[in-house]
């Protein structure tokens, strides 16, 4: 506690401009609503701010959480005597360059960016446009909807390794939501999308169109993090949760969603606890009964 009482002293010291919020419920910050106060949550506002925070906390042998827009996180309800790191709207700059290239700062939203590239009449990230994450958190999860997937656009990412160098690939070493930088460590700073040209009316139509898929579909009035489940081979996570008869069953404030068995959702009030409780029932009882084990797609913080 004390060591963290002097780094925050030394990242104010270092930082001055840097926002940084003590005791900070990361509920507020998540959009599962769920997640106790955190030493500290710092939301940079440069690259260079996002550095010299970055360099003090290596210093400090401090690693933190990072966070995009926390739409695919549980986190602990209680206190995390660690520093987060929200990559949010203060490095959220996207444009286009040469070609049908867009280039954007790792904390751009993607609805942000599909309708940028809808502006420019550029096709490709139509799918996008409904997932509610930063483009960071997308990449780390190779994010997909409707038969698109961020390794389908990413030609080039932008990131600061585990020494603080900054590196361009155009390898994000990506499979089924998962991608080099899922293992953490390293951190995005921004990537170029490459797209095809469109014609502005046919991709706001496709978007509009996957909205209202989604809007029927998806639980999108109760707090979430997306498909808890990643899709087992050959299966889908939902329909096997259904088959299992879990749909509406709870666990304190954690409900599978009536709406869509593959989304937990929190009716209010639910714990940290109640969630994973719901996970392991639903992965016991879907491995009774169809033999298949169920793997979280959404990212636990325990600690
Ligand atoms: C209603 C709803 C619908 C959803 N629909 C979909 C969907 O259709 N398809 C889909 O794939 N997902 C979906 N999701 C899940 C989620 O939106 C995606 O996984 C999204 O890409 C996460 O982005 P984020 O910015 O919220 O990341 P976070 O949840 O904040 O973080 C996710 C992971 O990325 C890491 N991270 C974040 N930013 C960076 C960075 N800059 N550098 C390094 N690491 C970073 C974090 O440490 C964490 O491990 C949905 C979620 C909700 C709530």
């Amino acid at each position: 506690m004390a060591d963290l009482t002097r780094l925050i002293r030394d990242i104010r010291a270092s930082c001055p401009g840097l926002t940084l919020l003590e005791n900070e419920p990361l509920a507020r910050h998540c959009s599962f609503r769920i997640g106790g106060p955190c030493a500290a949550l710092a939301l940079p506002a440069s690259e260079e701010e996002l550095l010299d925070l970055c360099r003090i906390l290596r210093q400090a042998g401090q690693e933190p959480l990072v966070m995009g827009n926390g739409t695919n996180l549980l986190i602990t309800d209680a206190y995390l005597p660690r520093i987060a790191l929200r990559l949010g709207e203060g490095l959220s700059r996207a444009e286009r360059r040469a070609g049908n290239v867009l280039y954007a700062q790792s904390g751009a939203t993607l609805s942000q960016l599909a309708v940028l590239a809808a502006r420019q009449r550029l096709t490709g990230l139509e799918f996008a446009h409904g997932i509610p994450g930063t483009l960071g958190g997308a990449l780390v999860m190779n994010a997909g909807a409707y038969g698109g997937e961020m390794k389908d656009v990413a030609v080039s990412i932008r990131y600061l390794d585990r020494e603080l160098i900054p590196r361009e690939t155009a390898d994000g070493g990506f499979s089924y939501r998962r991608s080099r930088f899922s293992a953490g460590g390293e951190l995005i700073l921004g990537a170029c999308l490459e797209l095809a040209p469109g014609t502005e009316e046919a991709i706001t139509g496709r978007m509009r169109e996957l909205a209202e898929r989604r809007r029927a579909s998806q639980p999108l009035d109760q707090p979430s993090a997306g498909s808890t489940f990643k899709r087992p081979p050959g299966a889908f996570a939902a329909a096997l949760i259904q088959e299992a008869g879990l749909k509406g069953y709870s666990v304190g404030g954690a409900m599978v969603s009536p709406k869509h068995a593959g989304f937990v959702v929190n009716t209010g009030g639910a714990t940290f606890r109640d969630v994973l409780e719901l996970m392991e029932h639903i992965q016991n009882t879907v491995y009774r009964v169809s033999g298949v084990q169920l793997e979280p797609e959404v990212r636990i913080v325990r600690e």
